[in-house]
């Protein structure tokens, strides 16, 4: 059994209307995904986001904002640490830095992403980082704030070994999208045989990134199943017990049973 351990089922085509979004879900169900981690993105979605995970047992929520969202409330630590209270919710993010998208003056980038280092330290709620174009002032300001005491998954993870192992060494998971399947992704694919076994997560990142050999298309939640075969075969893994760790690794860093 597989988890998609980081989507955005709010966002999908069409999952405004709870049919669409159903028939989302079975699919993935049918393809051996047994839970969604739904993550928040901005204060004005937060409602759609956890009510997805009221309705379906098996879907879990975050709560947090985009380092790219600049146009929308931006919590308080308190805020943060009163929302995260909500019984389905059990990460902070996704939060951290991009420079790639947002450019000019980023202090107010980093100042949101410790005051969620300090909300998921607080809830004992890992963290759900992106990173883009940041991975210095990320890792500074995850050690300086000392997150490995929250732990957390850099995730959609894109960077090098050299990051991913000041990631591990802080405490954090390595979660691969449907980027590693990509063709020209032979850097990341060596990392990701790198990565300790119990150190790794997938995801879909979905409505974005659908792995291979739906690139280009709408991503799903289903497809978490190509990422998952991709990365066992690239480990001379047998599925099975792939799917099996990261399903462990998932329930391990975010305190659930599943
Ligand atoms: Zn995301």
């Amino acid at each position: 059994m597989l988890i998609d351990s980081h989507c955005h089922l709010n966002l999908l085509d069409g999952a405004a209307d709870a049919s669409v979004l159903a028939q989302y879900l079975q699919a993935a169900r049918a393809n051996d995904v047994g839970g969604f981690l739904c993550v928040a993105t901005d204060m004005e979605s937060l409602s759609a986001v956890l009510n997805v995970a009221d309705q379906n047992a098996d879907v879990y929520a975050s709560v947090g904002v985009h380092p790219n969202h600049n146009d929308g409330h931006d919590p308080s630590i308190d805020e943060l640490v009163a929302l995260a209270r909500h019984p389905k919710v059990i990460a902070i993010g996704e939060t951290g830095l991009d420079y790639f998208r947002t450019q000019g003056e980023m202090r107010w980038q980093q100042e949101r992403f410790r005051r969620h280092i300090a909300a998921a330290k607080l809830t004992a709620k890992p963290l759900i980082i992106h990173t883009r174009e940041a991975r210095a002032d990320t890792l500074q300001i995850l050690e300086e704030e000392q997150a490995q005491d929250a732990r957390g998954v850099m995730h959609c993870f894109t960077e090098d070994w050299a990051t991913a192992k000041r990631a591990l060494d802080i405490g954090f998971y390595i979660s691969f999208s449907g980027i590693v399947t990509f063709r020209n992704a032979t850097a990341l694919q060596a990392v990701a045989q790198q990565v300790p076994i119990d150190r790794i997560l997938i995801e879909t990142d979905c409505p974005w990134l659908a792995p291979m050999p739906h690139r280009g298309k709408p991503n799903q939640p289903a497809y978490v199943r190509h990422v998952a075969e991709f990365v066992a075969a690239l480990r001379g893994s047998d599925y099975g017990e792939f799917a099996a760790q990261t399903t462990q690794n998932f329930a391990r860093l975010f305190h659930v049973t599943v």
